[in-house]
């Protein structure tokens, strides 16, 4: 098994064996590479309304972010909704926010069919300084334009769910709620198999990619594709594999950590049983697990080393904010990539005649991969051109080590501009 060391791959069962890789020469209609669930969700769709397609996939499906995240199924993008309005204009802002509710159900339905992948109900969303009229004005305008049925929690209520001093608001979102992704990957390969209509090949990464008169030529370390069209979905792990995509995504980490048992320390801290987050940049998304564990998430950067220290600088994180688990032990620390183009918008859409891009779902990727799968399907199948509908954003380039470099910068200005508000706040 290829999966890194998680909570998740832990209580995976049965350890999935890897379907065969490719050898030889094959033709396909449909070509995905990059069987995260932007690529597996695809297959999924595009076999359920009788069309075949091969299915690259690297290393095993779900090994890169989408066997490793914090498991929140939330609708939105990582680009705020107030610039999607002003960019873009009310309406179409309305109509893609309700695209990805439409994926938050996607993944409901499925995770219900699949069984034992939903593990937690509702985001209580929290900020760490007073700003009572914002937080009124931020609920009044989701409720009223784009249908959400957010509620403020009062004092109290909020401190029946959680022992903090560090919050002074809560958002109650009865939308969002948690699953193990890895587990929902894993159903997900088995209804694409299922259907007959998906070859998938595992421990198969596409090594180049050229245009062949009207179709695309992919090699892999055994084998060739010959394919109609393609549909590049290997987001921050993508590589070199078509230079203009890799230079718009930048591979950003963030970490996640899981504890031993807590006992009653944890009831003590945390009583809520649904997804728990800040609203900093890069803040915490934290969420119980088991019976009496913890699942805490937080920091990005875009240097690519993993940190010696991480678990203990999530375990400091967590003791900040709940001195009360000061006792606790770190089971497992990983980190993932989650691709993010500049503008923190997927870059869904064709490419070049036949070559088609589903991917740079940043950090909120379990209900956008779903409704940039139904877009891409509807597409080709169809001829269906919702996915223009974010051009307005498209695919820049996000300018290498150099934009990496710019990208650190204004992440440690947005971590400065939030501690100025916890402070004045
Ligand atoms: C630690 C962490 C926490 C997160 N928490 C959340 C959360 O709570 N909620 C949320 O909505 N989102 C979260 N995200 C983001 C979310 O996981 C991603 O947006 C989503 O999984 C992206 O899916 P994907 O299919 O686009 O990419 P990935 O899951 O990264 O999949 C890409 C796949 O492509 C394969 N691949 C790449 N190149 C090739 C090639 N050349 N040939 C063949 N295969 C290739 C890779 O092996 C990989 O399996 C988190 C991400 C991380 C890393």
């Amino acid at each position: 098994m290829s999966y890194p060391q998680t909570y998740y791959s832990e209580r995976l069962q049965p350890k999935p064996e890897s379907e065969p890789s490719l050898t030889g020469a094959v033709d396909a209609d449909i070509c995905i590479v990059g069987g995260g669930l932007a690529g597996l969700t695809l297959a999924l769709r595009l076999a359920e309304q009788g069309q075949n397609c091969l299915l690259l996939e690297a290393e095993q499906v779900g090994f890169g972010a989408s066997g490793r995240n914090g498991g929140f199924v939330t609708p939105g993008f990582a680009q705020s909704v107030d610039v999607l309005e002003k960019k873009l204009g009310i309406d179409t802002a309305k109509t893609l926010f309700a695209e990805t509710v439409r994926g938050v159900e996607f993944v409901r339905k499925r995770a219900k069919a699949i069984g034992g992948v939903i593990q937690g109900d509702g985001q209580l969303k929290l900020l760490r300084y007073n700003a009572p009229d914002t937080v009124e004005r931020i609920v009044h305008h989701m409720n009223a334009v784009h249908d959400q049925r957010l509620t403020i929690l009062s004092p109290d209520a909020l401190a029946a769910q959680l022992s903090s001093k560090t919050y002074r608001h809560a958002i109650h979102d009865p939308h969002t709620f948690t699953i193990d992704p890895l587990a929902y990957v894993q159903g997900l390969k088995q209804h694409a198999l299922a259907t007959g209509m998906v070859n998938l090949c595992e421990k198969t990464p596409a090594v180049s990619l050229q245009k062949q008169g009207a179709s695309w030529q992919i090699a892999t370390a055994q084998g060739s594709v010959n394919a109609r069209n393609v549909v590049l979905t290997g987001s921050a792990y993508l590589g070199q594999l078509y230079r203009p995509l890799a230079g718009a995504i930048l591979p950003i980490a963030t970490y996640v950590v899981s504890t031993d048992g807590l006992g009653s320390s944890l009831d003590d801290a945390i009583r809520f049983r649904g997804a728990i987050a800040d609203t900093r940049l890069a803040g915490d998304y934290y969420r119980r697990i088991e019976r009496d564990q913890l699942l805490w998430g937080g920091r990005i950067t875009t240097q690519r080393s993993e940190p010696r220290y991480l678990a203990n600088l999530l375990k400091r994180q967590i003791e900040e904010i709940y001195p009360q688990l000061s006792d606790l032990r770190i089971r497992h620390a990983w980190s993932g990539l989650m691709g993010y183009a500049v503008h923190k918008m997927p870059i869904i859409g064709e490419l070049e005649p036949g070559l088609w891009s589903c991917t740079a779902f940043g950090g909120y990727g379990l209900s956008t991969t779903a409704m940039g799968a139904e877009i891409v399907a509807d597409a080709l199948l169809q001829g269906d051109d919702r996915w223009r509908m974010s051009q307005a954003f498209g695919a820049r380039w996000s300018g290498g080590a150099v934009g990496r470099a710019g990208t650190q910068l204004v992440y440690w200005g947005m971590q400065l501009k939030d501690r100025w508000q916890e402070k004045s706040g």
